[in-house]
C-alpha cells in the first residue's frame, strides 16, 4: 500500500443542512475527508449547524443570512447578530440583483452593510459571499466596510468581469470555484486569470448536480479537474494550491 497521504479536497461552500439527511451529509463529508464549509441561509439554522459540527474534523459551519431570503425575513438580522460571537465563518451573505430578487436590493444592501460592519468590529471572520449580478456593489461595500485586516472574503460562484476580478483580488478577496460555473463561456475567460494564490474549490451542493444527483463535498474533485483543465495545470498542482490557499486563509 502506498504510504503517501491522500490529498484532502476543499469544499468551501456547501449547504449540508439542505440535504434530506443533514447529519448523514456531515458524516459523508467527514468520511471523504473533504474540508467542508457548511453554509447556512438563515441564522435560525445556526444552532443545529453549530452543534453537528462541534467535534467534526473536516466540517465547519458558517452563520448566514442569505440575500434571497432577506425580503421575507427582515427580522432575522438581529438573531444573526446575537450568534456572531460564536461563529468564525460567516455565510452565506451578500447581494442578489437577479430578476427575482432585484426588488429587495435596497434592503439587501442595508443588511449586507450591517453584516460587514459587525464582522469588521468583531475581527477575524471569514466570509463566503454571494454576488449575483451585483459584483460592483458587493465590492463597493466590502471596500467601504470591511478592511482586509479586519476580515477575509471568499467570493463564491464569482460571475464578474476580468476588471472586477482584479479589483476583488486587490481588495484581498479569494474565489471559490465549482464545476458547474466552468460551463459558462464568460467564466472560462475569467477563471484562468484569477490569482493562483486566491483560488479555492466549492460544490454549492445541493444547488448543483453531479451525474444526475445533488453534488456532495466528495464530488469536489470535479471542480479541481475543471480548474486544472481551464488553467492548463496538472491536477496535483491545483490540489496543492487549493490546500495552501485554505491554510493561508485560516492563518491568524
Ligand atoms: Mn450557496
Amino acid at each position: 500500500m502506498n504510504n503517501e497521504r491522500r490529498s484532502n479536497g476543499v469544499d468551501f461552500h456547501c449547504h449540508l443542512d439542505l440535504y434530506p439527511d443533514f447529519e448523514a451529509a456531515v458524516q459523508r463529508a467527514e468520511q471523504a475527508r473533504i474540508y467542508t464549509l457548511a453554509v447556512t441561509t438563515t441564522p435560525m439554522a445556526w444552532p443545529r449547524n453549530r452543534d453537528l459540527t462541534s467535534d467534526t474534523r473536516y466540517v465547519r459551519a458558517a452563520l448566514g443570512i442569505h440575500p434571497q431570503l432577506v425580503a421575507e425575513r427582515p427580522g432575522e438580522l438581529a438573531l444573526w447578530e446575537t450568534y456572531l460571537g460564536e461563529a468564525r465563518f460567516v455565510g452565506e451573505v451578500g447581494l442578489d440583483a437577479g430578476p427575482r430578487f432585484y426588488k429587495s436590493l435596497h434592503l439587501q444592501k442595508m443588511v449586507f452593510r450591517r453584516v460587514l460592519e459587525c464582522c469588521s468590529s468583531a475581527g477575524g471572520k471569514i466570509l463566503t459571499v454571494h454576488s449575483v449580478r451585483s459584483v460592483s456593489a458587493v465590492l463597493d461595500l466590502i471596500e467601504e466596510c470591511l478592511p482586509a485586516d479586519r476580515g477575509k472574503v471568499v467570493l463564491h460562484w464569482f460571475t464578474g468581469t476580468r476588471s472586477e476580478a482584479r479589483r476583488a483580488a486587490s481588495l484581498g478577496c479569494y474565489f471559490s470555484i465549482n464545476a458547474q460555473m466552468t460551463q459558462s463561456e464568460s467564466a472560462c475567460k475569467v477563471i484562468p486569470e484569477l490569482p493562483i494564490d486566491r483560488l479555492l474549490t466549492e460544490t454549492d451542493g445541493p444547488f448543483t448536480s453531479t451525474r444526475g444527483k445533488p453534488t456532495e463535498p466528495a464530488d469536489v474533485g470535479d471542480a479541481v479537474n475543471a480548474l486544472a483543465q481551464l488553467r492548463e495545470t496538472p491536477i496535483q498542482t491545483v490540489e496543492e494550491n487549493v490546500r495552501r490557499n485554505l491554510r493561508a486563509l485560516l492563518a491568524n
